[in-house]
This record gives structure tokens, sequence and C-alpha cells, in this order.
């Protein structure tokens, strides 16, 4: 356990699981740094839609290290609006990647009709899904759990998805800004404990404190380096008292290789590898991390 007031150097990459004392509300706090500049650097997103991808990153670092076994977490979101895809994965231990497939031309356009922060979703992704995949290796069934793209913001839609798939009352804030310069990203969470009198208890005063303190949170206060973790909760939570657990560290992961590309053109008949030759190679790109990797053509038989 931390001491709450003391604030140390900077802490970025990790995430603060904490507990509010005598209640049945727990949370966690997501900082990025280093790991979300990396991860939207190797591509060249628009603003918007590297803000979507950094928030994405943070929920999904937000719920994966929550798993209690070894495996990955997947979050998508599928639109039909200009941002089309968006991926985030989270593997156990602590490491993320993520990529966004989406339209300039519809984008450009969003842009120039003004897009509200709050309103993010509906204006660029539209009417579609937010789904989670938990994979724990190829001998486990997989879960998926599915809910419309019906919230302002991911934030909004993550909630609906606690609500509807876990039963667990939660309220969620996302943050992405740029600080000198360099992506950063933040976020929090507050939950209501599962237990089973759930709807009568979601109006239990604690647990509604919890969710309007939490509201409080600024957006500088989920990017800003200046603010540790343990600083923005003893600020929200110390009348109440809040107990801060040992931090999780995360890091950035990609599962490419040339190998990798080689067994999946392997598949490919000798003609379908002629139609993917352009200037004398087979290039293939990483969706998510950019890595492009070149082949000679397979020698005409
Ligand atoms: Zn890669």
């Amino acid at each position: 356990m931390t001491s709450l007031e003391q604030s140390g150097p900077a802490a970025d990459d990790l995430v603060v699981p904490f507990q509010i004392e005598g209640e049945s509300v727990r949370g966690r706090v997501v900082r990025l740094g280093p790991v979300v500049a990396e991860i939207l650097d190797r591509h060249d997103y628009p603003e918007g839609v590297a803000s979507l991808l950094a928030h994405a990153l943070t929920l999904t670092a937000m719920l994966g290290t929550s798993l209690k076994f070894e495996g990955k977490l997947t979050m998508q979101a599928k639109g039909d609006g200009a941002v089309r895809t968006i991926v985030a994965d989270y593997r156990t231990p602590g490491e993320l990647r993520g990529w966004v497939a989406f339209h300039q031309d519809e984008y450009d356009a969003a842009v120039a009709k003004g897009v509200d922060p709050g309103r993010e979703v509906p204006q660029l992704l539209g009417g579609g899904y937010l789904a989670f995949t938990i994979d724990q290796g190829p001998d486990t069934e997989r879960y998926q759990g599915i809910v419309g793209l019906e919230g302002g913001t991911l934030a909004e839609c993550a909630q609906r998805y606690f609500e509807s798939s876990e039963q667990l009352p939660s309220a969620v804030k996302l943050s992405a800004a740029k600080v000198d310069g360099a992506w950063r990203a933040g976020g929090i969470i507050v939950q209501h404990l599962a237990s089973p009198g759930f709807q009568q208890e979601a109006q239990d005063e604690p647990w509604r404190e919890a969710a309007i303190l939490m509201a409080s949170t600024q957006d500088a206060e989920l990017t800003n380096p200046s603010v540790t973790p343990e600083r923005l909760l003893f600020r929200l939570f110390h009348e109440r008292g809040v107990r801060v657990f040992e931090p999780q560290p995360l890091g950035v992961f990609c599962q490419c290789s040339r190998e990798r590309v080689e067994n999946i053109l392997d598949q490919f008949s000798a003609e379908e590898m002629a139609d993917m030759v352009v200037d004398g190679k087979i290039t293939v790109t990483c969706e998510f991390c950019n890595t492009t990797y070149e082949f000679d053509p397979p020698a005409a038989a």
C-alpha cells in the first residue's frame, strides 16, 4: 500500500486499483504516457481518430488488469460512420496494442461539421456495437459480451456494457490529450461490488456519493503527468478513506513477425500471390504496429 499524501515522481503507464474504505465500492485509475504515445506514433491518424484509440486503449487496460488468469482481452468497436473499426488488445500481465480503420473523406466531412467531444461515438462511429472478447487460450471457450453503440462517448458505452452484461453499476471516465506534443491518456472507473440485490443497492447512498465524486474528475487530472493517480484518489475520496493497492505496470506488444506473415502467405495459391505483387514485391503491413514486411514473389513455375 502506498501513502496517499506522498507525491512521488510522475507515475506513468500503470493501473492503480483502489477500494473505498468500509464501502462496497472499488475502482481503478489508468494512466498512459509513453505507451499510448508509442502506439499512436506508429500511425498517422488524425487527431480525433487517435483520441478515440487512446480512449479505447485506456478502457482495455482498465478491464484487462482485472483478469484473474492469463489471456487476452480484446475491445472491438464497429460502426457505420467515418470510423469503421477500433481494436484494442490487452495481453496479461499488462501489454497493449491497437489500431483503427477509418474513411478519410467521411472523417474530414464530420470534422468540417464540427465534432462534439461528448458525442464522438454517434458523430464519428455512427451506429454499431462494442464487443469485449476474453480469450484464455486454445483449450478454453472464448467469452464475448456485446453492447450497442448507444452512448455519446466510449466511456458511456462501456458503462452500459457493465450494467447490462456484468450487472455492475459503474461510472467510467476516459480522457486523452497531447501534452507537450506527446499523446497521453487516462481513465477512472468506480464500480459497486456485485451482490445479489444490486437493483436496490444501486440506490445506495455511498455508491451514489462515490459516483458523484468521481464525476468531478477533470480531464487534466487524468492526463497531466504532475497529478499522480494517488493524488487524484486522495482529492476525490479522502473524506471516506480510500485504500490504494499495488500499481500494475503497462507496456506495448505486437504479435507480428516475418515468420508469422510468411505462414499466412503460404496459405495462398501461386495465382493469388501473383495478384498481390506490386512493383515486383509482396508487401504486408501489420495493422497494429504498422511494421511492413516485404517478400519476393514466388518464382514463376
Ligand atoms: Zn505488428
